[in-house]
Order: C-alpha cells, then sequence, then structure tokens
C-alpha cells in the first residue's frame, strides 16, 4: 500500500455504539417511507454461444434502503458499482431476481402491465445525457406532449397549460422561444431543463437523477443543480441522485450511500459520512476527489490499487478485500461482513468495526 493511502485516519472501535445491524436500516421501519428497497439482487444472465448458461453478472446483491416523502439520497462509487443497474430496476426498467421494491407499500415486483404505467407517471426520470434523451425530430413542444397524452391527458388546452407551467418552472421564457424548438437548437445546459420539465410534467412524488450534471459545462452545472433543488423543495420531491461526483453530493443531498461492487458499503448522513468516513473504500474515494484548492490540484492523489472485481466472480467475503490496507486474515476474505452501526443512522459494511 503507498504511503499517502496508509495515511487515511481509521478510528479505533471503542465506540459503544457501534454494534452490527443487520442488513436493512436499523432505524427505517420502511412503513412510512415513499419507496422501500429490501434486499435487492440484480443479477443477469450471461450466455456463451454454443455452451449455454455461463454464469451471473451480480450487479446489484443485497441492497436495502428507505427514502422518505421530500427526502433526497445521494448514491455514488465508480463506473461498474452497480449504481446505474439499482436506478434502473427501480425505474421498472429490469425486474429483480431477488428481493422487493415498495413504493407508498405497493409491491412494484407484483405491478401488472397497468399499475406500471400509473407507477411512471410518479417517478420521472432525469437521464446523464440529455441531447440522447431528447428524440431529435421531435420539437419541445411534442416532447413536453408525449408524457401527458400517455397519461391519458386529452384536453389540448390543459396539455397546453401544463406544457407552459412547466418550462416557466425550468426557467425557459419566454416560453413561446422554446416551443417551437427542435434539441440541437438548444444548448446542453437548455436541453437538460426540457429533460427536467419533461421528468416533472406529471408531478411525480420521486425524482431519479442519473447524473443529471455530469455532462454539461462546469458553469452550467450549479445553475442545474440550484433548479433541481429548487424543484426538490417546491414540490415535496423525493430525489435519488446518482453520480460519482462526491463534489456535488454535500449540496443537493442529506443523505448518502456508496457502492462497491454491487454492494451499499456505507450510508449515513452526508456531512457526517464526508467528514467522517468508516469504510476504507469511502475514504479511499474521498482522498482521490479532486481537490478546488489551486495549491493542492496538481498535487497526486492516490486512489486504491487494482480495480473494481469482475461482478461474474466476485471476491469472496468482503468484495474490496483484495485492494483494502486493513485487511483482517482470515476473516475479510472468508466472510461477508453485515452492516455495522458506527455512528446514529451510519452504516458501514466492515469487519473493522465488528
Ligand atoms: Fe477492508 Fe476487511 Fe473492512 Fe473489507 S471488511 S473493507 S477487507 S477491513
Amino acid at each position: 500500500m503507498t504511503q499517502a493511502t496508509t495515511d487515511i485516519k481509521l478510528e479505533t472501535n471503542t465506540d459503544e455504539r457501534i454494534k452490527p445491524a443487520g442488513r436493512a436500516h436499523p432505524s427505517r421501519s420502511g412503513q412510512d417511507a415513499l419507496l422501500s428497497v429490501r434486499n435487492l439482487r440484480v443479477w443477469f444472465e450471461l450466455r456463451r454461444f454454443g455452451f449455454g448458461h455461463a454464469g451471473y453478472v451480480r450487479a446489484v446483491d443485497d441492497v436495502s434502503f428507505d427514502l422518505n416523502y421530500g427526502e433526497t439520497i445521494a448514491i455514488v462509487g465508480e463506473s461498474g458499482c452497480g449504481k446505474s443497474s439499482l436506478m434502473k430496476t427501480i425505474l421498472g426498467l429490469h425486474r429483480p431476481t431477488e428481493g422487493e421494491i415498495f413504493f407508498e407499500n405497493r409491491r412494484l415486483n407484483d405491478f401488472s402491465r397497468r399499475e406500471m404505467r400509473w407507477y411512471r407517471t410518479q417517478v420521472g426520470y432525469v437521464q446523464q445525457d440529455p441531447y440522447g434523451a431528447l428524440p431529435p425530430f421531435m420539437n419541445v413542444r411534442r416532447i413536453l406532449q408525449e408524457p401527458l397524452i400517455i397519461a391519458g391527458i386529452k384536453d389540448p388546452a390543459e396539455r397546453e397549460t401544463r406544457i407552459r407551467k412547466a418550462l416557466e418552472e425550468v426557467k425557459m421564457s419566454p416560453v413561446e422561444e422554446f416551443l417551437p424548438k427542435f434539441p440541437h437548437m438548444l444548448s446542453g445546459g437548455q436541453q437538460q431543463r426540457v429533460v427536467i420539465a419533461r421528468a416533472m410534467i406529471l408531478n411525480p412524488k420521486l425524482l431519479v437523477a442519473d447524473e443529471p450534471v455530469s455532462m454539461l459545462d462546469a458553469s452550467v452545472r450549479v445553475e442545474i443543480l440550484r433548479l433541481l433543488r429548487a424543484l426538490q423543495q417546491a414540490h415535496n420531491l423525493a430525489v435519488i441522485y446518482i453520480t460519482h461526483d462526491l463534489s456535488t453530493v454535500r449540496y443537493f443531498s442529506k443523505r448518502i450511500m456508496v457502492m462497491y461492487a454491487g454492494q451499499v458499503v456505507e450510508q449515513g448522513e452526508v456531512n457526517d459520512l464526508l467528514s467522517n468516513p468508516k469504510h476504507p473504500y469511502t475514504q479511499a474515494l474521498i482522498e482521490a476527489t479532486s481537490d478546488p484548492d489551486a495549491a493542492n490540484a496538481m498535487k497526486f492523489r492516490e486512489v486504491p490499487p487494482g480495480e473494481p472485481p469482475s461482478l461474474v466472480r466476485p471476491p469472496s467475503g468482503c468484495r474490496f478485500h483484495p485492494r483494502c490496507a486493513y485487511f483482517i486474515a482470515d476473516v475479510c476474505d472468508k466472510e461477508t461482513p453485515p452492516d455495522f452501526e458506527v455512528g446514529p443512522g451510519h452504516l458501514a459494511r466492515c469487519w473493522l468495526y465488528r
């Protein structure tokens, strides 16, 4: 292990509050939650031509969390950690292999096509790439009409009113100027505002934002994050904010979950977790985050050695053990750690806290 990584401070486990918490969040029953995810697994079968079944990609493996009305949660992790598969399963685009998802106490796993249509009116989706998300042959009016027509709003006057209101809410005014424009006639920031207007037009209770600013110019990112936060507060919207960029998390979210190799390795309140990370992977992720301070901008920042593991054959025991500087022999590579409560509402899936 390199010097910078071993410099990471790990506190000795002397806190009496630290105790095993099991797999579900200990302080949340899920009964009053808007969204409740329980022991979710999303595995994709691998098939090799001529050889049939060749294993599973364990994209999401035993994830549990609750999200209340009006609450924001950030899901962070490297590419391939499972956050996109988790998001798509919550959106109803993948089926759970195991486990359950409840929305307002209704079990998503059992939804009929009709119920799924209703569910899609309750959940808005903001994609990462606004240009790819917008049909190039439709103008802004048509793009915003589509979800209203699918939701059965037949009155053209009502549709027009809602379209104009949605555009005003995302600060695209004068509205007349934007209604006839096609996506290629808009800037990246304006395209993302249309994507957000489309996600909000049915007045959803939950918004899933998948890296909503990562493909935008730095100057536009703050404006879009401000817009999302203003909408979240105005509509008491629950938001799942998916990102690999820790620097935006504190601004946007109150809670955070850190994913590694298909599992949540740490979760808690944002300020607590970012200022006092417990899991060695979270600590390394924070260390590797670029520093806006010019004095440190050129400083070489350490990342854990090695690569994220294969999700087809993940490491035994703790999935981070091949890269971990704090590896405990005969434990970390043998037994999967449960969540340990390392502070109020702060969980870490690591044997250091047993
Ligand atoms: Fe490292 Fe062991 Fe903790 Fe995994 S369980 S992060 S290998 S100390």
